[in-house]
């Protein structure tokens, strides 16, 4: 038995290779964090799996390299149309699967993955361009040749929606692909295997490999036959696999965590304020865009606090696929326990818990309640790791280089948030902000043509628009003389 019936579709559990699909001699058991419910035996990737799913990619790479942007864009497109019409099917599997609200999958993730492929295979043929320019006559040509099979591993948070900022580009450059999706989320990966199939991707030139990171992922960064290797988690992954990287001496681009500020001003609409505070708790926390350290000012952090209160007080947690729900469950028990240790431990250093703290009582399982630490001691753990679940922490200042320094104090750079009624006081600290991504108040708007990344220990490169081709491409610059022609 190699499918199992998902939202009320079938969902091969069996690896995606050359177009057919591949069983291992082992598997591993998939649950939905949403009861615990049993939702199937996975394949559990291996060195084997890896070695025939590389050698799909590079056989087939020849032939989808030379097809050229505009027949891989009608490709794509045709893709980006199926997901358009399967968004209900996804949203579902995917919510049965990470546990994620179906009304975010239905109306915003699940369309965005169609628009991120859209995207780039769009901008491949009408927007990856450099004039070019002359050098004492010189002219040079810049050009985004394709460059191998690209080795693409991802995330569980939004687990689609984050692998096609990558499949999109690679795929749109001209690269075959290898996908190992994180184990506790394969599915939406199986079923959009499907459809690349139905939209008429030549076998081999998309592939997934499912199983442990340790195990499918190990193997596959530490691949000769891999050219780049585009990597979305945690930064002790990322470690691991730049050593891999560096014995092939294989390209990395890396989307890593954070611990973003998210910064109320003395100057700020305080209503906006509390407004995208309640929006740190998106996904259950488990986003790692996430302003996850409030700074507010002094002046303002009794009416701010209570404003935030009274929004997280409306907050509805319960089952991801009631519409009402605002905050489901965290997506699997390691995770869970991994957030219980962190506020275990700062309720034992005695630090001030606000609200929540701990499980949702009346709902169990995976539910665990926004929580709000006030003041927590400097440098202690729970305001410097990321703890990528529903827990913020909330600090004053008052001048600010004071803020300045405590938002740029972490060894993250990933996002910033700043709310502030004043233009030029706003741009003051966002020119002095450490962040890939800045937002002056709003959240999350994303743009696929804008940089996204992070510095410091947030990530290495950056997608989107042309960085992303950038990446996946050999960038080539073709210098031609005026001189030698036979003209
Ligand atoms: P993780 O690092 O544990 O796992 C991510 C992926 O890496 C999974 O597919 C996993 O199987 C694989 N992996 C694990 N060990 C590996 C190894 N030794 N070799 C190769 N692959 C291996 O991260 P996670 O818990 O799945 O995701 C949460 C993290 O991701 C958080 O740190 C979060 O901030 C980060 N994240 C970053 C972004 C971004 O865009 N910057 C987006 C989403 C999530």
């Amino acid at each position: 038995m190699h499918t199992i019936e998902v939202a009320g579709v079938l969902i091969d559990t069996r690896h995606y290779v050359n177009g057919e699909r591949l069983a291992s001699p082992a598997t591993y058991t998939n649950t939905s964090p949403i009861d615990g419910s049993f939702l199937g035996e996975i394949a559990r990737g291996d060195a084997d799996s890896v070695n025939a799913a590389v050698a799909a990619a590079r056989a087939a790479f020849p032939a989808w390299s030379k097809l050229g942007p505009k027949k891989r864009g009608e490709l794509l497109n045709k893709l980006a149309d199926l997901v358009e019409a399967n968004v209900e099917t996804l949203a579902n599997i995917e919510t049965l699967d990470n546990g994620a609200l179906l009304r975010s999958h239905l109306r915003g993730v699940m369309p965005r993955v169609a628009m991120n492929i859209r995207f780039f295979a769009d901008y491949a043929i009408n927007d990856l361009h450099h004039d070019a320019f002359e050098t004492r006559g010189h002219t040079n040509n810049i050009t985004w040749d394709p460059s191998g099979v690209a080795a693409l591993i991802t995330p569980w948070n939004a687990p689609l929606m984050l692998a096609t900022w990558k499949i999109g580009p690679a795929l749109a450059a001209g690269d075959t692909v290898v996908l190992k999706p994180a184990e506790w989320t394969p599915l939406t990966a199986s079923y959009f295997a499907d459809l690349t199939k139905q939209a008429g991707i030549p076998d081999g030139v998309f592939n997934v490999v499912f199983g442990y990171g340790t195990e499918a992922g190990a193997a596959l960064t530490a691949h000769t036959g891999v050219s780049r290797i585009s990597f979305t988690g945690s930064v002790p992954t990322a470690k691991i696999i730049a050593h891999a990287a560096a014995d092939n001496l294989t390209p990395v681009s890396f989307e890593l965590g954070g611990k973003s500020p998210c910064i109320v001003m003395a100057d700020a609409d305080l209503d906006l304020a509390a407004e995208i505070a309640v929006e740190q708790y998106d996904n259950a926390g488990q986003v790692c865009l996430s302003g996850t350290r409030i700074l507010v000012h002094e002046s303002v952090a009794d009416s701010f606090a209570e404003k935030f209160r009274s929004k997280v007080a409306a907050l509805k947690q319960g089952d991801p696929r009631d519409p009402d729900t605002d905050i489901g469950p965290q997506v699997h028990q390691v995770h869970f326990d991994r957030i219980k240790g962190f506020v275990d431990r700062a309720v034992a250093e005695g630090q001030d818990i606000v609200w929540g703290g701990g499980p949702n009582a009346e709902l169990g399982g995976l539910y665990f309640q926004p929580t709000l630490v006030k003041n927590p001691a400097p440098g202690s753990e729970i305001v410097s790791a990321e703890i990528f679940g529903p827990v913020l922490c909330m600090q004053t200042f008052l001048t600010d280089d004071d803020v300045i320094a405590m938002a740029n104090g972490t060894e993250f750079g990933l996002a910033a948030v700043v709310v502030s009624g004043d233009r030029d006081h706003a741009k003051r600290i966002t020119d002095e902000l450490v962040a890939g991504t800045i937002w002056v108040n709003c959240f999350f708007v994303r743009d696929l043509r804008a940089p996204f990344g992070g510095s410091k220990k947030s990530g290495i490169g950056r997608d989107g628009g042309t960085w992303s081709f950038d990446f996946y491409a050999d960038v080539k610059n073709t210098v031609v003389s005026p001189n030698g022609w036979k003209e």
